[in-house]
């Protein structure tokens, strides 16, 4: 039992020495001999599986009973186009959902955490999948523990452990600690540290004593597989609709079936009709198509850099109204550079490159305490760490002040981390013969627990005179949107309790460091700006440096529209969810501050979007309607409260995102509305011409035949339909807009109708060639087939141009571009030359009760196909008409 063993057995156990760690050799055999260091997901569905599943379905049972009896009447042809179709649709189904699985599971090893270990002797970041039992591993607030570890450092370290003992209330983690009950339990161990749990706080290190499988929670790993199907709300309205129509088909089978009974037509044949019917009016392949557009999508973005990690937030996404963003590192690119010291009432520049040399003893202790209390490590040219400590860093490489060679003498005995609720971070370093605390900070936060100032080697009580002295030289950085970051510091006989750290200090001076702003997030901005989108700035930083940056960005234009975290504090919540939309910055503010923004903007009805990366942020990224994480400097706790991770932590990304968010959900709408019209048409035509005695236009195995080929590809297509340049003109759709709102019913209604209607024109312009109408009795069989293909031609094809016009709800089909989807040209040249094949191949023309057309009804049936198309456009120049009147 490792956690009733001293570091060093343990160590030796695993034959790794603490400093070093395991060489890459080692580490590469180990990886062979153990495995890689994750837990088994649910087994996979073979493709098999896959395509059983499909057949499940009672459609395809319907179908299949169908075929059953076209084979027993003798009717082979028929019964081998049904289970030609059953086959091809569950191969289709099969393909579908494989690319949607294979698309979301590689955007899931997208957002594998990483982890430092320590390997040849420096620390790594590798993927936590490569950590072989026996690497040192280094611990951060906000870190997954990636593998079960047996401490062997620990600061402050605390660990919530609900993901293995339930409970969420951090546990205080202890190297030093050693248990001689074998049996005691996880929830007790503090001296280990286990897989999937998360570091909350402090540091620490240890060595992996398991990993994978054999962790403890790879243990009870098989108990987390329950399958969670994680349909959007998009979906789930989508599947009651597809219930809905199927009430709806089974109604309108019944009608067809009593009045054919009425009407004494074959009762077998009906039955078939009735069946097809059906297959048409139930869009059985939208769900498929619907997941497939998502995942595609999905699958975009994160070549945008957006990895999306619930399928729901790509629909929620389309509404957001409000970006909430950090500042440092998403709108500015987190590349601090120290450019002003402030010490003893004097300002320096600090040069951009080279060396130099400290003027005065107070300057080289200011440097001296911002070098040992920072974390950050810089190494030949490279700063590993908080970009804001590295910053430090270089500034003491700059003055020869170099950490590597100041913390050897000076030892680091004790420390109370940064966090964003204090806004201050301090060190005991081992000093004289005695210690010193070095803090660094907020200048606010320091004034408060600091009661002498240095000023020209001598330390005088802080006076408030020279308070504000302070606090304006502050501001004046803040003002040139520098960073400001105080130092203080006291002397002390004995170690001290992190509790008694932060009290009765001494001020040493400031520092001003630039962060500039992304240069591409200003137009970023206003493209939001434009889709009625509010950026908003929240950042831990300074009012003023806050909104000088904001008025660079153009977030805000006045600094009025600031306020602080602590002006905060004095409003209540009603009257601030009141007052919410007046302000565009808000500085100083904690974590918990960013939960009431979120909520004052949502009591607004707004779609809130929030940005976080530290592990106090997951309350409000769960908070938010749409959570996004930081995938560079988040930490992986804020990254699993988050919908949305960027991998480039650029705020361009969020616009980027909600830019595709809204595409997609348009694709899915224009795939949807095509899917019902196509099925309307098909309806139309075969109800109306059973309730008005006229012979039924269609086969069964025609109507099989065309759901085929529109239900599939040209469906698809459309939910690949490229970008509409407008779509960031227009304001976010609202969020509880119907599906069908805003004139969607009214073309599916329109084009499945017009379709329908020209399938009987076709039909009747057939028979009158032939000198017969629709209402004749005793029509030959060849005329009857002749007509019937010229219905069956008319539906396909319509169906096939109508995809075209539902590419956009107002402009021209020339303005888009015939070709500017080439999926959906090729789908419908495809679809025609199937067409053609089906009645020209003498095989399929057979199977398919067709015959060749001539060359003149061609002509006619290609005309009449154009109608709908042609309508659509129609209507679409009349309503941008009546949009430039108004
Ligand atoms: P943001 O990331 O929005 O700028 P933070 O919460 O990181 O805000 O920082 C808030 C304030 O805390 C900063 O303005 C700075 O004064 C201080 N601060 C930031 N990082 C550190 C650190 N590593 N050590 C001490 N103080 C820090
Ligand atoms: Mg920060």
């Amino acid at each position: 039992m490792w956690f009733s063993k001293p570091v060093d057995e343990v160590l030796d156990a695993f034959h790794v020495d603490q400093a070093h760690g395991l060489s890459s050799a080692d580490a590469r055999e180990r990886m062979t001999k153990y495995g890689e260091n994750k837990l088994k997901g649910k087994p996979e569905k073979s493709l098999a599986a896959l395509f059983f599943s499909q057949l499940k379905d009672m459609l395809i049972y319907v179908l299949l009973g169908a075929a059953v009896i076209t084979l027993v009447i003798g009717d082979y042809s028929d019964a081998i186009i049904i289970l030609i179709v059953v086959l091809l649709n569950a191969i289709i189904g099969v393909v579908q959902e494989f690319k949607a699985e294979k698309a979301i599971e590689a955007l899931q090893k997208l957002s594998v955490p990483r982890a430092l270990v320590r390997r040849d002797g420096e620390v790594r970041e590798i993927d936590s999948r490569e950590i072989v039992p026996g690497d040192l591993v280094i611990l951060d607030a906000g870190r997954l523990i990636p593998a079960d570890l047996r401490l062997t450092e620990s600061a402050n370290l605390q660990v919530e452990e609900s993901a293995l003992t339930g409970e969420s209330v951090p546990s205080e983690k202890k190297a030093r600690d050693i248990y001689d009950d074998p049996k005691t339990p996880l929830g007790d161990q503090s001296n280990m540290a286990f897989m999937s749990t998360l570091a909350t706080y402090g540091r620490g290190e240890g060595v992996a004593v398991a990993t994978g499988m054999n962790t403890e929670i790879g243990k009870i790993a098989q108990v987390l597989d329950a399958d969670d199907e994680d349909l959007t709300p998009l979906q789930k309205r989508l599947a009651a609709l597809g219930k809905m129509l199927g009430y709806i088909a089974i109604a309108i089978c019944a009608v067809i079936f009593v009045v054919a009974l009425i009407q004494r037509r074959d009762l077998f044949e009906m039955f078939l009709t009735a069946i097809s019917l059906a297959v048409a009016a139930i869009p059985e392949g939208l769900p498929a198509i619907v997941a497939i557009v998502l995942a595609l999508g999905v699958t975009r973005m994160s070549r945008i850099h957006a990895i999306v990690k619930r399928l729901p937030a790509v629909e929620t996404l389309g509404s957001v109204t409000i970006i909430c963003s950090d500042k440092t590192g998403t709108l500015t690119r987190n590349r601090m550079t120290v450019v002003h010291t402030y010490v003893s009432g004097k300002f320096a520049d600090v040069p951009e490159k080279g060396q130099a040399e400290c003027d005065t003893q107070d300057m080289k202790e200011l440097i001296r305490t911002f070098v040992l209390c920072s974390d950050a490590t810089y190494e030949s040219g490279e700063g590993t760490g908080d970009p804001t400590e590295v910053a430090l860093v270089v500034l003491g490489e700059k003055y020869r002040i170099q950490k590597k060679k100041l913390a050897t003498i000076n030892e680091r005995v004790a420390e109370k981390p940064f966090d964003s609720d204090r806004k201050l971070m301090s060190t005991l370093n081992k000093e004289n013969g005695g210690f010193r605390v070095h803090t660094k900070g907020a200048i606010d936060s320091i004034m408060k627990i600091a009661d002498s100032v240095r000023i020209e080697g001598k330390v005088v009580p802080l006076t408030e005179e020279i308070k504000a002295d302070i606090l304006r030289a502050a501001e004046t950085m803040s003002d040139q949107a520098l960073r400001v970051l105080g130092a203080a510091y006291k002397e002390t006989e004995q170690i001290l309790q992190p509790d008694e750290m932060e009290k009765g200090l001494t001020v040493l001076g400031l520092v001003g460091m630039m962060d500039p702003p992304r240069t591409e997030v200003k137009n970023a901005i206003q493209k939001a700006k434009n889709a009625g989108i509010t950026c908003v700035m929240i950042t831990g930083d300074h009012q003023r440096t806050a909104a000088a940056i904001a008025g660079e960005l153009g977030i805000a234009s006045s600094p009025e529209q600031a306020i602080s975290g602590s002006e905060m504090d004095a409003v209540a919540d009603e009257a601030f969810n009141e007052k919410v939309n007046h302000y565009r910055v808000f500085a100083r503010v904690s974590p918990e501050h960013k939960v009431k923004i979120v909520r004052a903007f949502q009591s607004n009805g707004n779609i809130v979007s929030m940005t976080g990366d530290g592990v106090n942020d997951a309350p409000s990224l769960k908070r938010a309607d749409i959570g996004v994480a930081m995938g560079i400097t988040g930490t992986d706790v804020s990254k699993g409260a988050s919908d949305m991770i960027l991998t480039d932590d650029n705020f361009t990304t969020i616009v980027a995102a909600i830019e595709e968010g809204r595409n997609i959900y348009a694709n899915i709408r224009k795939t949807v509305v095509f899917l019902l019209s196509c099925n309307l048409g098909e309806i139309v035509a075969i109800f109306a011409s059973v309730l008005f005695f006229w012979p039924v236009p269609l086969m069964p195995t025609q109507i099989l035949w065309i759901n085929l080929i529109t239900d599939t590809l040209p469906a698809l297509a459309l939910g690949v339909d490229p970008g509409d340049p407008e779509i960031m003109r227009r304001p976010p759709r609202s969020a509880d807009e119907g599906f069908f709102a805003g004139g969607v019913a009214f073309r599916a209604i329109l084009g499945g109708t017009l379709i329908g209607v020209l399938t009987l024109c076709a039909f009747y312009f057939g028979l009158n060639e032939h000198g017969y109408g629709l209402w004749s009795k005793n029509i030959p069989e060849n005329t009857l087939t002749y007509a019937e293909t010229m219905a069956f031609v008319v539906l396909a094809v319509s169906q096939l141009f109508y995809s075209l016009a539902m590419r956009h709800s107002l402009q021209s089909i020339f303005r888009i571009g015939l070709f500017s989807n080439r999926y959906l040209a090729g789908a419908i040249a495809l679809g025609m030359l199937l067409q053609y094949a089906v009645i020209s191949i003498p095989v399929l023309s057979g199977a398919f009760h067709v015959q060749m057309l001539t060359m003149s009804d061609w002509l006619v049936v290609i005309g009449l196909s154009l109608v709908p198309l042609a309508v659509s456009e129609c209507v679409k120049a009349v309503m941008r008409m009546a949009f430039e009147k108004r």
